[in-house]
């Protein structure tokens, strides 16, 4: 008997591996197009690190001319969640980054390297395993948990390494015929790796991201098949990567460490191994140190959190390639209108350590992001987020046609508004431009201004409403009006008189206008308020400024 024998014991129904290596032949692309993939596990959970991967090697597929594809890993089952896999990929379309290829819902997978989903694959695994076996590079291993356990003990005790590799490999040396015979028992086993590392040797290994890494080469007899039958990471790792032809593995760092296990594996399996690129985490301040962002502590660690909070897509992507290469932000400098896709990413320039997450620089790039929308966009937007998180705001946007109008103040031009960062911001933003709101809220009135004197300010309503204000007033017109009913009160004109001769007025014409201001939106800060005014039209205004004088007494 031989390995040969006992690989056609242990897995007597099995294709050959031929049948796979010609079945998923060499991808025909053009030279340099990368092969990459995000792969998570169906936890129906999407970290926004594992968004940060999925984008990076996205760009770099499409950059390439290559392939981005999306394989589901649930050969650990205890991790399975229902619908996961529909959660991950509804997560990449709410950031327009559908795979090229791979899961595109719980059941259905577009492309030609399939199945994507890794326990739909179990017998290419078992034929990968049986060719191992056949060639002695791979046998069963019959220790029971108690035994395990027993290793794992003897080997603290005696302050050693821990692991199952070298003498303590029990099964390691059993000979076939001992092999098939429990087998034939019915004894239960696992399958594992006969490493022919040896842990006082080095190997080099050149990341993309890391650079030049030494370490001790793998020694352990890693288990491949599960007693369930199913992989292990590791194993489905080389076997899947081979097979769809993946040219740059990108994922997290925490599997940096695995690599002279990995390509070993590669090795022993007679595959070309591919690059490796590993990310660092997403960090996060707390309490003067750094760590991961985490999913249990931190909300903003989902993304689950941008789309509830309706942080656009755009804004999420840019920021985190602003924190995957440090040249995005000169280059976001010299090319304000440019999309993040023309931006040359580099996968070799991202930092080796892990960048900080910082939601004030998010939350500015979502005011920029947004601010450079059509009033068009920006209510399309903020009607589809609204519809599913906001009832009361998809109310106020029922009327389309003053939608726009109110969306379209001080946007498409020069310096277009910058106050919303994100969706959820919007009610808060528009909200006076709604009689129902305005009036509801106005109780809450801000006599907290420069002018004060309720007389005063009763005067310049009335003044304005009977003599200065006119609807059909051009705005430098509107606004030497306000200025000359500043003069017309003792007020100065001019902010620069003001200041010229502090103890000569008690206001300027900045000051009239807040008064106007608060009694024509219940708010001292607003956009442009020429233009709030035409959206309110002359009897909304009138309306507005006669209440508050009422509100007054
Ligand atoms: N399923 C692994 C994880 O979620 C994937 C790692 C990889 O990209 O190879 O960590």
């Amino acid at each position: 008997m031989d390995y040969k024998d006992l690989a056609n014991l242990i897995f007597p129904d099995v294709k050959d591996i031929s049948y796979y290596e010609e079945k998923y032949p060499e991808r025909n692309l053009g030279e340099g197009a990368i092969v990459t993939r995000f792969a998570p596990s169906p936890t129906g959970f999407v970290h926004i690190g594992g968004l940060y991967q999925a984008l990076v090697a996205r760009t770099v597929a499409e950059k390439t001319g290559g392939v981005f594809f999306l394989r589901v890993e649930d050969t650990d089952q205890k991790r399975e969640v229902e619908d996961g896999v529909t959660g991950i990929v509804n997560s990449l379309k709410d950031f327009d980054m559908a795979p090229d290829e791979g899961m595109i819902s719980d059941t259905e997978e577009i492309g030609k390297y399939g199945p994507y989903k890794q326990s739909l694959r179990k017998e290419i695994y078992q034929s990968y395993a049986k060719y191992m076996i056949g060639q002695g590079k791979a046998y069963p291993c019959f220790c029971t948990p108690e035994e395990g356990e027993e290793i794992r003990q003897k080997q603290e005790a005696a302050k050693i390494r821990p692991g199952y590799y070298g003498v303590w490999a029990k099964c390691r040396n059993i000979t076939v015929e001992e092999a098939a015979e429990k087998i034939k028992n019915g004894e239960s086993y696992i399958i594992r790796f006969k490493s022919p590392g040896r842990e006082d040797r080095k190997i080099k290994h050149k990341d993309i991201i890391k650079g030049n890494v030494d370490f001790p080469e793998n020694d352990l007899d890693i288990v491949i098949i599960k007693a369930d039958g199913l992989p292990t990471y590791h194993f489905a790792h080389a076997v899947d990567d081979h097979l769809m032809r993946t040219t740059h593995v990108i994922r997290s760092d925490e599997w940096l460490s695995s690599v002279p296990l990995h390509l070993q594996l590669f090795h022993e399996l007679g595959f070309k191994a591919p690059k490796y690129a590993h990310i660092s985490p997403i960090m996060k301040n707390d309490n003067g140190g750094k760590r991961k962002l985490s999913k249990r502590k931190d909300p903003e660690a989902a993304v689950e959190y941008y789309k509830k909070e309706g942080i656009p897509a755009d804004a999420v992507k840019e920021y985190l390639l602003n924190i995957a290469n440090s040249t995005f932000e000169n280059w976001r400098r010299a090319n304000p209108d440019k999309k993040i896709e023309e931006f040359d990413f580099q996968l070799n320039k991202m930092s080796v350590s892990g960048a900080l997450f910082d939601m004030v620089k998010l939350l500015d790039i979502g005011k920029i992001v947004i601010s450079k929308m059509t009033a068009e966009e920006v209510y399309e937007k903020s009607l589809e987020w609204a519809k599913e998180y906001d009832n009361e705001l998809a109310e106020l946007l029922n009327d389309k046609e003053y939608g726009l109008k109110v969306f379209g103040i001080e946007r498409g031009n020069k310096k277009p508004r910058k106050d919303i960062a994100k969706w959820s911001d919007v009610i808060s933003n528009i909200d006076y431009m709604y009689d129902d709101k305005f009036y509801g809220k106005i109780k809450e009135y801000p006599y907290q201004q420069a002018i004060s004197d309720k007389e005063d300010i009763s005067k310049i309503l009335s003044l304005y409403i009977e003599k200065y204000y006119d609807s059909n007033d051009d705005k430098q017109t509107w606004f030497d009006k306000i200025k000359e009913l500043a003069v017309e009160m003792g007020y100065a004109g001019e902010v620069k008189e003001f200041k010229a001769n502090p103890g000569m007025y008690k206001a300027h014409v900045g000051d009239v206008s807040t008064v106007l201001r608060v009694a024509l939106t219940a708010r001292t800060n607003t956009p442009d308020m020429y233009e709030i005014m035409q959206v309110l039209g002359k009897d909304r205004i009138i309306k507005r400024l006669e209440v508050a004088k009422e509100n007054l007494k």
